[in-house]
């Protein structure tokens, strides 16, 4: 299981659609029957709205017939992993952009945010002395729920930008149109990422003895720089160690990593799409990603996005802010997960410091109180998203640290597993958040913005939050 590997094949002829060969997993006229498009009955928040049918049509018909980007046998082992942390076994490290972009898409920008994420994986692990379960943002994460329908700017309103999947950014119009044909282009962009993913997860880059290459020119100099040489310092010596007692250090275990993709579970008609049936098991996997959440936006009982996750094989997570009751939170569990499954369902906190105190105890209570299994990842991210003086959708560090620490006071509390953290984050030197050693502030913070929707933690944020966490992790 060390490294990521493609051996179980989907059959692509089995593909779902709408129409034509989709078959129930429950037999007709049962009201829990659940296929690829059963979601179609129930109200699909977020969804835009195509004004041209046939153009629809054509497009999902082509994504019908793409190859899965990932496969049941991948995800099968992720869901493993997951398990594992449910028995306070393991972390998860989830991140990357918030909304990926046509526009910044290059090789160069994946590199570097895998970079970012390998390296505080590894501080993670050494940290925590855990095995830590790596999941990038990444190879589908387009679709963004909107809280405004439209636009305003100068008394012109237009449709709100809905990701690159589904209008385009630019204030027209032509681009705020929904298109479908940018689902397909959105799958070839994804299924370009997870090849350079899978090229560098296996193929020398995440070499452990490669950890001094892995430096980025612009922590040079920095104190937490210094503090990750020490560290980097410490595995060589291990390292030797292993090697002078006879130890293998060119097996896999130490050259490749098994790196998974998750999205959020948002534009529905190109999640059915990816849907198959696995070979092997007969079961539906979402072959879109190995792991899906849906957000905070899109998580009604009885909603679409739990309608359509609650059949797939996949593993989910379901994000929730302080507006999600105990009673609630325990019926999302039983409809996402109604089997108890270890490892099946993640749940992602994102409050803010001070409501994450009052209310995630409450919900960790009825979870205990139900023996419920699930993962608790912290996105400190969300709860802390504030408008800058000079006018930028931005994010301040200590907030973020802040309430990552009332996420570990609180699991401690409570006796439970601070099971994982989710970012929004790149390996760029972006000034999107400020705070951090870094030290971007409200000023600075129109140099390099470069988001098209959340602003995101850079490589040096990212890494310092790493070694925060791995910190508090040894303690
Ligand atoms: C997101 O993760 O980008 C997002 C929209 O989060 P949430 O659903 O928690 O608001
Ligand atoms: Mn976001």
């Amino acid at each position: 299981t060390s490294s990521t590997s493609l051996h179980v094949a989907t059959d692509p002829r089995k593909t779902a659609n709408s129409s034509a060969g989709s078959t129930p997993s429950f037999p007709p006229g049962d009201a829990n029957a659940w296929s690829p498009s059963s979601w179609k009955n129930a109200v699909a928040k977020q969804m835009p709205v195509y004004d041209d049918q046939a153009e629809l049509d054509a497009a999902i018909a082509t994504l019908n017939r793409v190859a899965p980007l990932v496969f049941a046998g991948e995800v099968r082992s992720l869901h493993e992993k997951l398990a594992r942390v449910t028995q306070g076994q393991g972390f998860v490290l989830m991140g990357g952009d918030c909304a990926e972009s046509f526009k910044e898409f290059h090789v160069n920008h994946i590199r570097d945010t895998f970079r970012v994420l390998m390296q505080m994986a590894l501080v993670l692990t050494f940290g925590s002395a855990m095995p830590v379960v790596k999941i990038g943002r990444m190879a589908g994460q387009f679709a963004k729920p909107r809280s405004e329908p439209n636009e305003v700017i100068d008394g012109v309103s237009l449709p709100s930008y809905r990701g690159d999947n589904v209008n385009r950014e630019e204030f027209t119009p032509e681009a705020r149109r929904n298109n479908p044909y940018l689902m397909v282009d959105a799958y070839y962009q994804s299924a370009q990422t997870l090849n350079i993913l899978r090229a560098f997860s296996t193929g020398g880059f995440a070499d452990i003895a490669r950890l001094h290459a892995w430096n980025l020119d612009f922590v040079e100099g920095t104190e937490e720089s210094s503090r990750y040489q020490k560290l980097a310092a410490k595995i060589d010596e291990s390292l030797r160690f292993m090697k002078a007692i006879g130890i293998d250090t060119s097996k896999p275990e130490f050259t490749s990593v098994d790196f998974y993709t998750a999205h959020e579970c948002l534009l529905l008609p190109y999640e059915q799409a990816l849907t198959r049936q696995d070979s092997t098991t007969g079961k539906w996997y979402d072959c879109s990603a190995h792991m899906l959440w849906v957000g905070e936006r899109t998580r009604d009982l009885d909603g679409a996005h739990l309608e359509f996750t609650r059949g797939v094989g996949n593993p989910l997570a379901v994000k929730v802010s302080d507006k999600c009751t105990p009673e609630e939170l325990i019926r999302i569990i039983d409809t996402m997960n109604p089997q108890n499954v270890p490892g099946k369902l993640s749940i992602i906190v994102r409050m803010g410091a001070d409501k994450l105190r009052k209310n995630l105890p409450g919900l960790i209570r009825a979870v205990q109180r139900e023996g419920k299994a699930v993962v608790w990842i912290s996105d400190p991210v969300h709860g802390n998203t504030r408008k800058s003086e000079t006018g930028f959708k931005t994010r301040d560090f200590d907030n973020i640290r802040a309430e990552l620490r009332a996420f570990f006071d609180v699991h401690d509390e409570m006796g439970s597993h601070p099971g994982g953290v989710h970012l929004e984050m790149t390996g760029e030197d972006v000034t999107e958040c400020t705070g951090g050693v870094s030290a971007v502030s409200d000023e600075t913070l129109g140099t390099r913005y470069n988001t098209s929707c959340d602003p995101r933690l850079n490589g040096s944020q990212a890494l310092e939050l790493a070694f925060l966490i791995a910190e508090r992790m040894r303690m």
